[in-house]
């Protein structure tokens, strides 16, 4: 699933798509991937902007679409509306022959429509951006002593900070040598330094690996390119000890961490 820094070199290429024209018309090819995405025809995209793993596009009126590309989703600007792959689900015809589109194999993507200064409620339940000032470490620290959950489900709810999935929490949990199953609010100050530390570090990383896997056409599979540490190396040999990397399940999905080093 894309996460943070997929969902980031998506909107970079967006971006470098610009400048934008006037959106003059849209289509689905299934009733459920897009809500509301004729109201925005007639406006004029202003900005691409990424919240969480939620794509903004921003239009000239203060509304904005927000598209989250699920499991396969990408969105890619097209240089003939006219011409659609297969595995397109929606798209948006701009004034000059271009199209956005959203290239989904899975289908799961989606697209909606949202009013001006609708943003702040439609996110309230997401926590700071990784490298925003509002990620502190204090911010870090309260969210930990909140709760008695493992500290990577808290990482993976998106509230305490935003952007860790499944790939990136388990590496920013090794790089910190804390077991993703010790509970929140057990963690020591220096513990969650480190960890503070180790998720904008993984985090960057993850955004440059992210970013290079685009630059080439075709699919992309989250953390293709990043070299993962423990995730997806059960009975490796551990890195930095003599251990052994582990898999156990924790809120549904498989944990990648070493017993010997991550206490
Ligand atoms: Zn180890």
């Amino acid at each position: 699933m894309p996460e943070l820094p997929e969902v980031e070199a998506v909107a970079c290429k967006l971006r470098a798509a610009e400048p934008w024209c006037r959106i003059v018309g849209c289509g689905q090819f299934r009733p459920t991937t897009m809500q509301g995405g004729g109201r925005a025809i007639g406006q004029r995209i202003v900005a691409v902007d990424r919240r969480g793993k939620h794509l903004l596009l921003r239009l000239g009126n203060g509304c904005f679409l927000r598209v989250h590309l699920k499991m396969t989703g990408n969105l890619t600007v097209a240089q003939d509306a006219r011409m659609h792959a297969s595995t397109v689900r929606a798209w948006f015809a701009l004034d000059d022959g271009r199209a956005i589109v959203l290239d989904d194999p899975r289908a799961l993507g989606r697209i909606s429509f949202h009013e001006k200064g609708s943003e702040d409620g439609l996110f309230a339940g997401l926590g700071p951006e990784p490298f925003d000032a509002a990620f502190t470490l204090d911010h870090l620290v309260r969210a930990a002593k909140a709760t008695k959950k493992p500290i990577k489900l808290l990482l993976m709810e998106q509230k305490a900070v935003v952007g860790l999935g499944n790939i990136y929490a388990a590496e920013a949990l090794f790089q910190a040598a804390i077991h993703p199953a010790r509970p929140a609010h057990r963690l020591s100050r220096p513990k969650l330094e480190a960890l503070y530390t180790a998720i904008r570090e993984v985090l960057g990383a993850a955004m440059s690996s992210a970013a290079m896997a685009y630059e080439r056409p075709g699919e992309f599979s989250e953390g293709e390119s990043f070299p993962a540490a423990v995730y997806g190396r059960e009975g490796a040999p551990c890195l930095r000890c003599a251990g052994t990397v582990r898999r156990m399940p924790q809120g549904g999905r498989s944990t990648y961490y070493c017993p010997k080093c991550q206490k």
